[in-house]
């Protein structure tokens, strides 16, 4: 089976990790990932959703606190600090920068961001291809109420999603086109599956990359996941920037926001969690394929439960 998975970073890393644990040897997983996150910081290029799913397959990941990698030491940003260089509220592992060191150097040498994904995948068995959704550069930036525009990491990390957003943009994302063999991955999937990952900042990117949409309206199937379970974003801040955009935090709003493909949107089949049964009638009535199901990832027992779940037919 072929199953290619639309994601952010960390909803996406633990949905990936689940699926692989759903599949056999014999499926192939691709993964489109954001990369509206990305960024430009002390002169090396910064992909954080690529590095969570990446991280997460290779089991070197920090589980405890979500991102970056396990054992990991800070002594180059404290450098960095010293120095007055970079964002000294955003803080740099060791480890992490020499994947970031590696990918810059790439990326002068004249590699793409799809062939660099593609060498950074090759250094574990991670068992999925991962493209990036653009080689362009199309970093999220947010407008907030005031009018200043900052680029999505500070507003995300530095403010913590406090100071009220009004709006998202990734310019230049008109002009993009999709990464290496994205739109090949989407039309020619079994089943392509929008991870629980942040509708707007994480798959609201990649929706936006001009032939993406178009390549989901020739997919064979294409199965959504609720980011929103009770009313509430899992982890994270998804809620702010739900806010922004006008956008009620509930599964059912998220759904709509979506779409269903039969109507001009994206999606045939949307799961929602057992806490948001009683949204599923409104659905169904509005013509939606619409599925109950536990959609909690706490372990990875229950991330592939979830998987299985998302590409049964
Ligand atoms: P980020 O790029 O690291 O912010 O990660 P993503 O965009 O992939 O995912 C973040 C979102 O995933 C959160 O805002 C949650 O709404 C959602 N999420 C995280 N864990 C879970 C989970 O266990 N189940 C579900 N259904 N959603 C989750
Ligand atoms: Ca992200």
């Amino acid at each position: 089976m072929r199953v290619t998975v639309l994601a952010g970073g960390v909803g996406g890393a633990r949905f990936v990790t689940g699926l692989r644990g759903a599949l056999g040897a014999d499926d192939e997983i691709t993964v489109v990932v954001n990369t509206g996150d990305d960024l430009w910081l002390s002169g090396v290029r910064l992909q954080p959703d690529i590095d969570s799913i990446l991280y997460a397959l290779a089991g070197v990941n920090d589980t405890e606190r979500g991102w970056g990698r396990a054992d990991e030491t800070e002594r180059v940003s404290a450098e960095l600090r010293a120095w007055g260089a970079g964002w000294p509220w955003f803080t740099l592992g060791d480890l992490d920068l020499g994947t970031h060191l590696a990918r810059t150097g790439w990326l002068r040498e004249g590699l793409t961001p799809s062939q660099v994904a593609e060498r950074l995948s090759a250094r574990w068995p991670i068992g999925a291809r991962l493209l990036p959704m653009t080689d362009a550069e199309v970093d999220t930036h947010v407008v907030v109420e005031g009018g200043d525009r900052l680029h999505f990491q500070e507003w995300w990390t530095r403010h913590r999603a406090s100071l009220r957003a009004v709006a998202f943009a990734n310019p230049g994302i008109e002009a993009a086109t999709p990464g290496a063999g994205v739109v090949e991955a989407i039309t020619g999937a079994d089943v392509v599956v929008l991870a629980p990952s942040n509708p707007v900042v994480s798959i609201g990117p990649i929706l936006q990359v001009p032939g993406i949409r178009v390549a989901l309206g020739d997919a064979r199937r294409v199965v959504g996941i609720s980011p929103i379970i009770g009313g509430k974003v899992v982890r994270g801040m998804a809620d702010a920037c739900l806010a922004a955009i006008g956008v009620e935090t509930s599964a059912d709003a998220v759904a709509r926001l979506y779409g269903r493909r039969a109507a001009g949107g994206v999606l045939d089949t949307w799961l929602v969690a057992e806490e948001d049964a009683a949204l599923a009638p409104a659905l169904a009535a509005e013509g939606w394929d619409v599925r109950v199901q536990p959609l909690w990832m706490s372990d990875p027992a229950t991330s592939a439960a979830l998987a299985r779940a998302a590409i049964t037919p």
